[in-house]
């Protein structure tokens, strides 16, 4: 007997109206999802996805690590379907669990019953089967306050389902409903994480990197598309504008204060990725700034920054310490390729002395040789578009 996976909707389930429509997107989420790993059917009832391999070349693994990724799920198991009877349920987690049963000391079955036409109650069934489990499995005594293991058995509309302990998911809401945004990528470890928590919010998110060839490698280049390429795992696929920058950097070399050099920089980078983030119809742009963790990103550096651009500007590690956002980097496996040692733009003619508290007078003043416009309209000419997705070869 085959086993499916059943994926519970996190904070959708409390969206009233909306609810649909956002089913619906999760669905076609999920659908794109397995696509690469065979032939599988995906429907919603009762507030859960329901993800079944309809023949025996489904790859049931791969699919299953690919549902831990997809947003707006926040529990998923696999199971064993069955016909609605005990002896039904009882063979089938003799057959699926009854393995995990004899590895432990304890357990407890927890039952649900969104069927309410089928005859007992939910508490009767866990009684009933878990007294017939205790017998068969001597070892493993009931225990219903500190179980080691919980037996699942669900009773739904279409069929009984049997489990073990069920997953966290990704968590957040179905790429899609909280529309687009533009994510200035650059190879650190920050901004790869802020890309990411913003897609968990339902963002479809698309990234801008600003490359400085030959001051930085096509191995730096090749470093962001992999970074952008290992958040599709979770974002869905993507597409990175890669900006040529040497130009712009060199012209602040030659004509700028050298305590200004970063902010000036920064200031074109976000312009630029605005007129590229109307283009594509996004609503936003992201970085991965943090509050005072560089020169850059103090208060009035960021007011200065923030201040060439109209759309909001996103920073969602803004508040996190370093070691929170490590955390996450790991746990999304982008750290790893993050800490790889190409130089990124930000580190070719850094100021041995930036300004911490600069106001926009100040800055004004200091980039008022630079024809912005044509060097700008000269960066979006040379704009690359590559288009990542997680099934891609790995870049680096
Ligand atoms: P990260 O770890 O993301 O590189 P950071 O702590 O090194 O961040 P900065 O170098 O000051 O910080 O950059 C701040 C933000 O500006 C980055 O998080 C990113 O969003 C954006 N950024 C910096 N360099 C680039 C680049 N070359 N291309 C695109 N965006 C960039
Ligand atoms: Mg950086």
């Amino acid at each position: 007997m085959k086993e499916i996976f059943l994926l519970k909707l996190g904070e959708i389930v409390l969206k009233g109206a909306n609810k649909r429509q956002f089913e619906n997107r999760l669905r076609a989420n999920v659908r794109r999802r397995m696509k690469p790993y065979g032939n599988f059917d995906v429907y919603i009832l009762q507030s859960t996805v329901y993800v079944e391999p309809m023949d025996e070349a489904a790859d049931v693994d791969g699919a299953w690590e690919a549902c831990r990724c997809v947003f707006g799920v926040v529990s998923l198991c696999r199971c064993r379907p069955c016909e609605k009877n005990l002896d039904a349920i009882y063979d089938a987690i003799e057959a699926y669990l009854g393995d995990d049963l004899d590895c432990a000391e304890s357990f407890k079955v927890e039952s649900k019953r969104s069927d309410k036409s089928f005859p007992m109650t939910s508490i009767a069934i866990s009684q009933e089967i878990g007294g017939r489990l205790a017998e068969a499995h001597p070892g493993c005594r009931v225990d219903v306050h500190h179980p080691e293991y919980t037996v699942y058995v669900e009773v739904r509309d279409l069929a009984a389902y049997v489990h073990g302990p069920a997953e966290p998911g990704a968590g957040g809401l179905p790429t899609g409903v909280g529309g687009r945004a533009m994510c200035l990528l650059s190879g650190g470890i920050d901004s790869p994480v802020a890309a990411y928590m913003i897609a968990k919010r339902g963002v479809e998110i698309e990234a801008v990197h600003f490359f400085s060839y030959p001051y930085t490698s096509q191995l730096a280049k090749d470093k962001v598309i992999e970074l952008a390429r290992l958040v599709t795992r979770y974002s869905g696929r993507m597409t990175v504008n890669v900006v040529p920058f040497t130009e712009i950097q060199e012209r602040i070399r030659d004509s700028c204060p050298e305590e200004f050099f970063t902010l000036i920089m920064r200031r074109f980078m976000m312009e630029i990725a605005q007129r590229i983030a109307r283009q594509d119809g996004c609503g936003a742009l992201v970085t991965g700034e943090n509050l005072g963790q560089v020169a850059s990103q103090t208060m009035e550096a960021m007011t200065v920054t923030g201040a060439v651009v109209e759309m909001p500007v996103f920073m969602p590690l803004v508040g996190m310490d370093k070691e929170e956002i490590v955390t996450i980097a790991r746990k999304i496996g982008t750290l790893d390729t993050s800490i790889l040692p190409y130089e990124d733009c930000c580190t070719v003619f850094t100021p041995k002395h930036p300004k911490t508290k600069p106001t926009l007078g100040q800055v004004l003043h200091a980039e008022r040789k630079l024809d912005r416009e044509t060097l700008i309209a000269k960066a979006l000419e040379g704009v690359e578009k590559v288009t990542v997705k997680y099934h891609d070869e790995p870049g680096v």
